[in-house]
């Protein structure tokens, strides 16, 4: 089985809500209860931190303005409709919430929340998003 390499890039977008920080997490379509970050692949010749603020604007109905750069990571599956092996690279930003209503997410997302940033690391379901999550913690207390 070939291994095909894909870049997607995604984010945090964040807000302070009377000095607690609210942060935006997604329930997938189609899934049993998997609660993730927005991301997607990179399309065309845009950057990393173009794809992140699209894919986020298309996902969860938001606009936001890059902050920082939290980190990135890495995975492998098996897409069983094109018979290779995915090593797939995620490169998550934080995102400064700028206007719109999570109410215009897409239908790739069941759900779009604003969650306190406690709440929504336990709540995803992958644990390298998770350490996503308590950097961008860290982050956003350091650019106060
Ligand atoms: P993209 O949003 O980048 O266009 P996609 O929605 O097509 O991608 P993925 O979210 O990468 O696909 O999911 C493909 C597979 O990888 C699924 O089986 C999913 O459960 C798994 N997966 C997704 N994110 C992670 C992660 N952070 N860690 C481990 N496995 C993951």
């Amino acid at each position: 089985m070939i291994t095909k390499e894909m870049t997607s890039a995604g984010g945090l977008v964040f807000r302070k809500e009377k000095g607690k920080t609210e942060v935006v997490i997604c329930k997938k379509s189609g899934e049993e209860n998997v609660w993730c970050l927005p991301k997607g692949l990179v399309e065309g010749d845009e950057d990393l931190g173009e794809t992140a603020l699209r894919e986020v604007e298309e996902e969860t109905g938001l606009k936001g303005d890059i902050n920082d750069i939290i980190s990135d990571i890495d995975y492998w599956y098996v897409s069983k409709k094109e018979d290779i092996r995915v090593h797939k690279r995620v490169y998550y930003y934080l995102i400064d919430f700028v206007s719109g209503d999570t109410i215009d997410h897409d239908w790739e997302m069941e759900e779009v929340a604003w969650v306190p940033i406690g709440e929504a690391e336990k709540k995803l379901t992958y644990d390298k998003e998770k350490d996503i999550m308590k950097k961008a913690d860290k982050l956003v207390i350091r650019n106060e």
